[in-house]
């Protein structure tokens, strides 16, 4: 089965109106994901080449840059012959880097409260092959649901 954590728990479905702790309203155009165990490993769930990796958000301070995502990867993959582009934010660190290959299942990096985030969570967010619009992660894959 495809986990981008282990044990997942759905915090924030795709598509939602919500108002954020600090009184900002937005549509949730991603999907925000935590673990039920201690752990935070997060993992591939879509296998592809990563085109982005950003590390150096912990320099910056929290709350400095509102609309970042803190650390994050980007990794690139072809699913029924289209190409998306699954974007995995609030990270406090990566493992991997531009251009290398990662399979399904393989560990990307550790999730946490990191860039504008309120508690430690794995933001998962899908673009077109163009960047102009997002998918729902669960239409092109249903098993990664949590509880
Ligand atoms: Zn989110």
């Amino acid at each position: 089965m495809k986990t981008i954590v282990r044990e997942p728990v759905i915090t924030s479905p795709f598509g939602v109106v919500r108002t954020l702790p600090d009184g900002r309203q937005d549509i949730h155009m991603g999907i925000d994901f935590i673990s039920k165990t201690n752990d935070r490993t997060v993992f591939c769930v879509a296998q592809g080449f990563v085109a982005y990796d950003f590390d150096d958000y912990c320099a910056i301070r929290r709350y400095e840059k509102p609309n970042t995502g803190g650390n994050m990867v980007i990794i690139t993959c072809v699913i029924g012959g289209k190409t998306f582009h699954f974007r995995y934010l609030h990270l406090e660190r990566n493992n991997v880097v531009k251009g290398q290959v990662v399979p399904d299942g393989m560990p990307i990096g550790v999730y946490g409260d990191v860039g504008y985030s309120f508690g430690a969570h794995v933001h998962l967010d899908v673009f077109t092959a163009d960047w102009s619009g997002k998918v729902n992660p669960l239409e092109l894959i249903p098993l990664l649901k949590g509880v």
